[in-house]
């Protein structure tokens, strides 16, 4: 691999990491690079000036200008990437990056780093070299995320603001004269004060869940008001609920809920155990509800609670298939004096947060659904499925009779115990031919409970499979596959149904997600 002779195409890659701290902003990093670019009197290719900003180098997935970068390498766009240091790349584990700067090197791709000028080499010992880096560089960003937890705790426990100000409220900053504005971070305190427009929205919220009664009412009348919901669009029931369940109305912050952790490349975040989780008190998010408000909008959000199952007694077999072909929200079912049948309906139409599709006739919907069920289940997936249920009914069927033989062991071992109690204390108060009788009696009780606590320990040695060994369970994902309608259609159409099985299913799931659907759906915004 030794460095090519000009003309040379470059692109260029930056990246920075907020909770990193230790480099030059992006524009920074292209600068530089850009300079460094003419300096070796290479080309750059403008399409490929490419940046991440606020993206962790540990994630390697989920960056898009890094992936968009490995696409085009792939394609043999340019070749040489000028970035800062190798750091810039990836932060990833060792063995993870150089497995990408072997495929980049395998399409003569290099990596040039500005502040080094010099190639990152894989070639020969400089492996050895690229690897202690790669280790060294990864170490360094585990330390900075550690720091950062500190510092964020830290600031926590003395009452600071660390995340993002929920609805309602804006993140400032106040200096330690007590002036409360957007100031830099440096020697001030993170504090939030009340947005102009979204607080008087907190009380109304409030206001409308006690008059109108229902989260999907209040939704639609906020809608109706033409007042932008949290994420700027329309209010959907979901947010009326998370605001008014959320603690942080009641004064109480809370932290440390979920966790980061990266597998496969990528960091993904998953729920803390409970002792990580902080709670602190800030008095300044309750928006002016009073204690009577506060117990009127609890007493009212548990009378409308309900236990959502997801076994596998579904009520109406196309709500967990179909999706509105507008939104892509899911369906729900809804009755009405005016029909005899019931209904599927976009479950966002009740807040009018989408037009919706109508109402389409529960017995129609289910028929296409069944329909195109049948067009895809092979006679070897059916086999499939009666194995794999047969055999959880097996495995069930096991522990079910081990649990039962268990308990019989138990339950006999003690009446053994009282039997041989009572024995003895006979044998003690009798003289004579029926103390001998007793005697014999004993024994025999003795040896039975020998051989009764012997099979009890040989069961407990064999603790049945408390899991599905082989297979995974047959669980029903909550989301199979989806049908989606046209907004004109009068009736649904089998042919609307994605491809289920398409090259992209995941191996694990029996049903596809639902990203592989090819026919008439839309991109699935909210899942
Ligand atoms: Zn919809």
């Amino acid at each position: 691999m030794t460095p090519k002779v000009a003309p040379i195409r470059a692109a260029i890659y930056a990246r920075f990491s907020h909770a990193e701290g230790d480099s030059d902003s992006v524009d920074v990093q292209t600068r530089q690079a850009k300079k460094a670019l003419e300096a070796n009197g290479w080309m750059l290719n403008e399409a490929y000036v490419l940046e991440d900003d606020g993206f962790s180098g540990r994630e390697m997935l989920r960056r898009p200008g890094l992936r968009r970068l490995l696409e085009a390498a792939a394609r043999g766009e340019f070749d040489v990437i000028v970035l800062r240091d190798l750091d810039r790349f990836s932060r990833s584990e060792p063995s993870r990056v150089l497995g990408e700067l072997q495929k980049l090197a395998d399409k003569g791709v290099q990596l040039w780093s500005y502040l080094k000028k010099a190639f990152v080499r894989i070639d020969e010992e400089h492996a050895l070299m690229t690897a202690f880096a790669t280790y060294g560089n990864r170490q360094e960003a585990v330390k900075a995320s550690g720091r950062i937890r500190d510092k964020l705790l830290d600031r926590e426990e003395e009452g600071g603001f660390t995340s993002c100000a929920p609805y309602g409220f804006l993140n400032r900053r106040r200096k330690p004269d007590g002036t409360i504005g957007e100031f830099p971070h440096k020697g001030t305190f993170s504090v939030v004060v009340r947005h102009p427009e979204q607080f008087p929205v907190l009380p109304l919220i409030a206001d409308l869940f006690l008059r109108l009664g229902t989260y999907n009412a209040v939704a639609a009348e906020l809608n109706r008001r033409k007042i932008p919901s949290p994420a700027g669009r329309h209010w959907a029931a979901k947010s009326v609920t998370n605001i008014l369940a959320n603690p942080a109305y009641r004064g109480k912050l809370v932290r440390g809920r979920t966790v980061s952790c990266e597998q496969g490349g990528t960091l993904s975040r998953t729920d803390a155990p409970e002792q990580n989780v902080r709670v602190y008190d800030h008095p300044e998010l309750r928006p002016d509800w009073d204690e009577v408000t506060l117990a009127c909008i609890d007493a009212q959000m548990a009378a409308r609670s309900r236990v959502t199952t997801w076994g596998p007694g579904r009520k109406h077999l196309s709500s967990s298939f179909v999706k509105c072909g507008l939104c892509g929200s899911s369906v729900s079912i809804t009755s009405s004096s005016r029909s005899t049948s019931k209904a599927y309906c976009c479950t966002k139409a009740r807040s009018k947060a989408c037009e919706g599709i109508g109402y389409r006739a529960e017995h129609a919907v289910d028929a296409a659904v069944r329909a195109a069920c049948a067009s895809v289940l092979t006679d070897k997936i059916l086999a499939r499925v009666s194995d794999t249920i047969r055999e959880t009914f097996d495995v069930r069927r096991r522990i079910e009779t081990e649990e039962i033989e268990r308990a019989r062991l138990t339950r006999a071992i003690a009446t053994a115990e009282r039997h041989i109690k009572s024995t003895h204390e006979l044998a003690l108060d009798s003289e004579g031919v029926e103390r001998d009788h007793h005697r014999v009696s004993l024994r025999d009780q003795l040896a039975r409970l020998k051989d009764l606590q012997m099979a009890a320990a040989k069961a407990e040695a064999s603790p049945a499979p408390t899991n599905w060994v082989g297979h995974s369970a047959p669980t029903v994902s909550a989301k199979p596959f989806y049908v989606s309608f046209e907004g004109s259609a009068r009736s649904c159409r089998p042919e609307a149904l994605c491809n289920p099985f398409s090259p992209n299913r995941s191996s694990r799931s029996w049903f596809p997600k639902s990203g592989s659907c090819v026919n008439r759906t839309r991109p699935l915004n909210d899942s």
